[in-house]
């Protein structure tokens, strides 16, 4: 799995299809995209038409929740497999850890066995949650994708999920501006002596980590950007200035919040 890629939240269909287009010709292998983002068929699109090898893409797209039963994850796989246009996804995830993901975990296990699925993992999943799957199915997940960012670290929970084999990927990279990330004066001036800008710090920062990172930008000046980050090396005294950054709370809501899984669990894809 590439540690940096691109990310399409938020982009419409017919942005992304050029987005896309742009991110892969820019240099970008890993594309994140969920059933959830309603973009599916324009990313399917970008890739076609970029005559890229499948082999050397990434393709990511994410199962919303559902209707309990294993069948129902296997019509939702498909429908997603189908808008890429691809027979085989790289990683598939539980998007929200509501609702039966039990079942949609035992039907991820065999789609991943019948080899449609290269990799299967979740997102949003607090450590608890993430724990008691594990600890209760066959196949561990290969990734756990959470809002992690400079304000909002996950340091201790990398920890457990690097001992349980877990690989983290940040979503919501740059807080999506929150917090006045991009004008964030600690940031800016560990970026200055490099001739990095504040994102390029937190990629890099994200990086050194070991943390898989997806940043969304519909600017093509800026995938440049955000790509050109494997050139400087911050040192352990930047490193401990952006962890003394960490509010160890989330920018965005959290998904424990009963008023969050009430909105988040009655939303249904048509
Ligand atoms: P983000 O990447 O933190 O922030 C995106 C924002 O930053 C956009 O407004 C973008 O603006 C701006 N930006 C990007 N690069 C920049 C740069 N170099 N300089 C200044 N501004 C820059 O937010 P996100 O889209 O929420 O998160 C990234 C990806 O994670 C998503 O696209 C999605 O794939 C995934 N995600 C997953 C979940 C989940 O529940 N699993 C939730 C949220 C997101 P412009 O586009 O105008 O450049």
């Amino acid at each position: 799995m590439p540690i940096l890629g691109f990310g399409v939240y938020q982009v419409g269909p017919e942005e992304t299809e050029h987005a896309v287009s742009a991110a892969l010709a820019a240099g970008y292998r890993l594309i994140d995209t969920a059933a959830a983002y309603g973009n599916e068929e324009s990313v399917g699109r970008a890739i076609r038409s970029s005559g890229i090898p499948r082999d050397e893409l990434f393709i990511t797209t994410k199962l919303w929740v559902q209707d309990a039963g294993e069948d129902n994850t296997k019509r939702a796989f498909d429908d997603s497999a189908r808008k890429l246009g691809l027979d085989v996804v790289d990683l598939y995830l539980i998007h929200q850890p509501f609702g039966d993901y039990y079942s949609e975990w035992r039907a991820m296990q065999n789609l991943h066995r019948e080899g449609r699925i290269r990799a299967i993992g979740v997102s949003n999943f607090s450590p608890d949650r993430l724990l008691d799957l594990i600890l209760n199915n066959e196949i561990t997940p290969a990734v756990n994708q959470i809002e992690t960012n400079p304000f909002h670290q996950n340091v201790d929970y990398q920890m457990l999920m690097r001992t349980e084999g877990v690989q983290i990927e940040s979503w919501g990279p740059f807080a999506e501006g929150k917090n006045d990330l991009f004008s964030n004066p600690v940031l800016a001036a560990i970026g200055a002596p490099y001739g990095k800008s504040v994102a390029q710090v937190v990629l890099r920062w994200m990086i050194q980590r070991g943390v898989v990172v997806i940043p969304k930008t519909v600017s093509p000046e800026r995938m440049a950007q955000n790509l050109d980050v494997f050139d400087f090396v911050l040192s352990d005294a930047d490193m401990s200035a952006v962890a003394a950054l960490d509010t160890a709370s989330t920018q965005f809501f959290d998904h424990r919040d009963p008023e969050w899984v009430r909105r988040l669990s009655s939303r249904r894809l048509g």
